[in-house]
């Protein structure tokens, strides 16, 4: 396997004894000898017991997921999850060693969101101009210093694959407990690893790694998520809100957001205080195969029977395409929240 995993590897902890895990050849291994193979695709499986889940995601919705991610319908909610995960990477978060990195292409951006004021790297350096205390030369030679950003219920990886976009030296961890979803996020970023597991069962993570976890319409462990977590971590959390995906949800009669959800949200992450807010609402223009979609891709593919939906999806696009509507303009609305341990001291080492 090439060098991030044997990066993340670090991170990781066997799902059956909790003891370290390491890499050996192409399988994850703890001293305890529990082994997980290294799939040819590069992700990993930690989950344990037999077969997956019920929950899992199909290969069908998950193809059905990244077709209509890859065209970027929800990409003002992946800019805004990595805007979240950005801001709370503020200069506090981030190692001082870091700090002095000048090597990468968007070494402008990365000291805009830092606040540093380090010189880039072009070489001439100015006459008699002293070398400061933080030199180049710690740069990641004294081992993890990099932001590590946690993706819980992953899918295809699309949103760590943004978050990591912006954060220049950031590690993601993908985790999913559909194999489809997961294969798919092992080549979604190359500073990304991706393991079946699953996120409602004690999560195969060593304890305070995490910079930031985010959860983006998956399940939410508060328990987990805030063992995770190192002091000044949060978790960035999304969830649709009630408003989502209108017209369709009534036009085909699809599961709706409920009121109680904002409610279920924070009884789930119990122990944590929610820190920051905002809405995010978009409209799309959606094509028939888009509504198949994104009805394909969300929880009320469970809850029809496939054919069902087909029929009346091919019924509202007849309605509309008659109507000399050849896209259907649908809301797409959300809440991002930071959550953050409370209870827990900032100071802590
Ligand atoms: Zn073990």
């Amino acid at each position: 396997m090439g060098p991030m995993l044997a990066d993340i590897v670090d991170y990781l902890i066997c799902p059956v004894c909790r003891a370290d895990l390491r890499l050996a050849g192409a399988t994850v291994r703890c001293a305890g000898n529990h082994t997980f193979d290294v799939a040819k695709q590069g992700y990993v499986s930690l989950l344990t017991g037999s077969g997956q889940p019920g929950t899992a995601d199909t290969s069908e919705m998950v193809a059905a997921r990244a077709a209509f991610l890859d065209k970027g319908h929800y990409a003002p909610l992946a800019d805004a999850v990595a805007e979240a995960v950005r801001a709370h990477l503020g200069p506090e978060n981030v190692p001082a060693k870091h700090e002095s990195c000048t090597e990468t292409n968007d070494g402008a951006e990365l000291r805009a969101y830092r606040g540093t004021e380090v010189e880039a790297g072009s070489g001439a350096a100015p006459a008699g101009g002293e070398q400061g205390p933080e030199a180049v030369e710690g740069h990641r030679a004294e081992g993890r210093t990099a932001p590590v950003i946690i993706d819980a219920g992953a899918g295809t990886g699309h949103y760590l694959a943004a978050v990591l976009d912006t954060v220049n030296d950031g590690i993601g961890m993908a985790f999913d407990v559909s194999k489809h979803a997961v294969r798919r996020a092992a080549r979604v970023h190359p500073r990304a690893g991706a393991f079946v597991a699953d996120v409602w069962r004690p999560l195969p993570i060593r304890s305070g790694v995490a910079d930031v976890v985010i959860d983006v319409f998956a399940p939410r462990n508060g328990p987990e998520f805030r063992r995770v977590l190192r002091p000044g971590g949060a978790a960035v959390v999304v969830t649709p809100a009630p408003e989502h995906l209108s017209p369709l949800v009534e036009e085909l009669g699809l599961l709706s957001v409920d009121e109680e959800k904002e409610r279920r949200v924070a009884r789930s992450l119990e122990g944590f205080a929610e820190t920051g807010r905002r809405s995010i609402e978009f409209e799309m223009e959606l094509e028939p195969g888009d509504i198949a979609q994104v009805v394909g891709m969300g929880p009320s593919a469970w809850h029809h029977q496939a054919n069902t939906l087909d029929q009346r999806i091919a019924a509202f696009v007849s309605r509309n395409v008659a109507k000399r509507q050849q896209k259907v303009v649908t809301h797409a609305a959300f809440h991002l929240s930071i959550f953050e341990p409370a209870h827990r001291s900032r100071s802590v080492p």
